[in-house]
């Protein structure tokens, strides 16, 4: 038994089961002290967006409960976490520290900077991983380089590779005799207000480890048979809903991957394939986060340096109709929308979304993952910044940009019978499915049968498709021009 208190620093790890760090904090036997710092200061513009802050509310006040019920005590503190770590280290004589790694790039600086503070004062530093299956200085080519391209990184992740089993939360935390100062969850104020939008969100969503689980469950055991055929189909739920839980660190890849393998197993070859998708979709994430790490201006630069030339248009009215679903193309207004009042958005509809901004609207990619990372519940700096670049064609690995999705077209292959676009953009609700997707192309008897004026009730399309496509092929030229110099 170890006589001074141990700090575990809980981050994005926001869980007490399969938390390598908190488990051999509990394994000294010292006393430990959970300790949660709100850090607006380290991460400087990706600090938490306003749905994240709302997740985040709950999901500690989660934390906070299960920590409790096993006898321990979760210490908020605010600041930044270069000084309130060490200091809650000092009120708690402690002399280690425990945590999960992160793999933003403020963070990995941040950690860096403590080591060898740490270091000088004689207090164990000690870092575990976990938040991913695969650690990024294990992710190497045979020639010693970092993956750019998703499919070997992919068949690396998974070459004589099994996540192991998870490990069990602890019984029983031991809390030191005397308690630390902690500030209020209520008085950080991580509840949106101007505008409190986040009403929609708490009938969709549970944060917390418990809720996690629940997702997960609901998942395996209704979709995942189907999910390699059903994943594109914003009409249905053929997704895990598992993203903000996963960001947040409420459940391990490693925990996902075990459950549904386990789950698979039981369907006797009939999920196999839904298995091996669903892997394929966390590896993604996997290499996101890879690629941050050695790319840390991935969420502001182009990936391929040859962007940087791209004519991009500045265009505040066009990028608020974006923002608010009022485009006049069904699909992406359903998306923008859903997002809104839900705080997420399928995958399918972002692509579709991100194209629309980025190839119909010449806007920049960097603002449409600023509106995400203020709006979406998963907001993830290394999910986000490589999906849009991917949909911008500037990333690793990334959709050819010629390649420019018809959004009529995309309505029609994934929202077949319109159910999605007619939940979210209400105004169309009688038009008939083989209509919905493009209400301007209607005769007026039509529209007004179903109710529906244009530039009344629903918005004309603000730009046309097929001059918006040329147009960003033109622009392309320019890029293609600059790389050819
Ligand atoms: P599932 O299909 O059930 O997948 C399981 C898990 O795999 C997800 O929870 C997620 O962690 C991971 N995953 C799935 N697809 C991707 C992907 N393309 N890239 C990386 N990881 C993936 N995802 C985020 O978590 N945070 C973001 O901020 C984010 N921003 C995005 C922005 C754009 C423009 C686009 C096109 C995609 C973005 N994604 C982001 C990826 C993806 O849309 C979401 O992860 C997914 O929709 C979450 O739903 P799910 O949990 O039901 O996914």
């Amino acid at each position: 038994m170890s006589e001074s208190a141990a700090v575990v620093w809980f981050r994005n790890d926001l869980r007490l089961a399969d938390n390598r760090a908190l488990t051999a904090a509990v394994k000294t036997g010292a006393p430990v002290v959970c300790l949660y710092v709100l850090d607006d200061h380290t991460p400087g513009q990706w600090k938490s967006g306003g749905a994240s802050r709302w997740w985040l509310d709950k999901s500690l006040a989660a934390l906070a409960h299960d920590i409790e019920a096993r006898g321990g005590r979760l210490v908020l503190r605010r600041g930044d976490a270069a000084k309130e770590l060490p200091r809650a280290v000092a009120d708690a004589g402690a002399s280690a520290v425990y945590f999960t790694r992160s793999y933003e790039p403020s963070a990995v600086a941040l950690e860096d900077k403590l080591k060898v503070q740490f270091d000088e004062a004689g207090i164990a530093f000690k870092r575990y991983g976990g938040n991913l299956l695969r650690e990024p200085e294990e992710m190497r080519t045979k020639t010693g380089d970092v993956y750019k391209v998703y499919t070997p990184f992919s068949r690396a992740v998974t070459q004589d590779f099994q996540p192991v089993k998870a490990l069990p939360a602890p019984k029983q935390l031991i809390a030191p005799a005397k308690a630390l100062k902690s500030e209020k969850l209520a008085s950080w104020g991580l509840h949106p207000s101007k505008p409190d939008w986040s009403s929609g969100f708490s009938q969709v969503w549970e944060p917390g480890e418990a809720g996690a689980q629940k997702k997960l469950k609901v998942f395996l055991a209704s979709a995942l048979k189907s999910y390699k055929e059903d994943r594109n189909r914003p009409d249905k739920i053929g997704t895990s809903r598992l993203s903000p839980h996963l960001h947040f660190g409420e459940i391990t890849p490693a925990q996902c991957w075990t459950a549904a393998a386990h789950a698979a197993a039981g369907l006797h070859g009939a999920a196999d394939q839904g298995l091996e998708t669903f892997v394929r979709e966390l590896i993604w994430r996997e290499f996101s986060n890879t690629l941050l790490f050695y790319w840390p201006d991935l969420p502001e630069v182009p990936f391929r340096a040859d962007f940087a030339a791209f004519p991009w248009r500045s265009d505040g009215a066009l990028l608020k109709a974006w923002q608010r679903g009022q485009t006049g193309y069904p699909i992406v207004d359903a998306g923008m929308r859903e997002l809104w009042h839900t705080g997420y958005m399928h995958n399918r509809v972002r692509m579709i979304a991100a194209s629309f901004l980025i190839k119909h609207l010449l806007i920049r990619w960097q603002d449409g993952e600023a509106w995400f990372w203020d709006t979406l519940l998963d907001a993830d700096l290394a999910n986000n910044a490589a999906s849009w670049q991917w949909v911008a064609g500037s990333g690793a690995d990334a959709a050819p940009y010629f390649r420019i999705f018809n959004p009529v077209l995309q309505g029609f292959k994934f929202d077949p019978d319109g159910l999605y676009v007619k939940r979210w953009v209400p105004e169309l609700k009688s038009l008939a499915p083989d209509v919905l997707h493009s209400p301007w192309m209607l005769p007026a008897d039509v529209l007004n049968a179903a109710g529906v004026v244009l530039g009344q009730t629903y918005p004309h399309p603000i730009v046309d498709h097929s001059e918006a496509r040329d147009r960003a092929l033109r622009a392309y030229e320019d890029v293609k021009a600059v790389s050819k110099k």
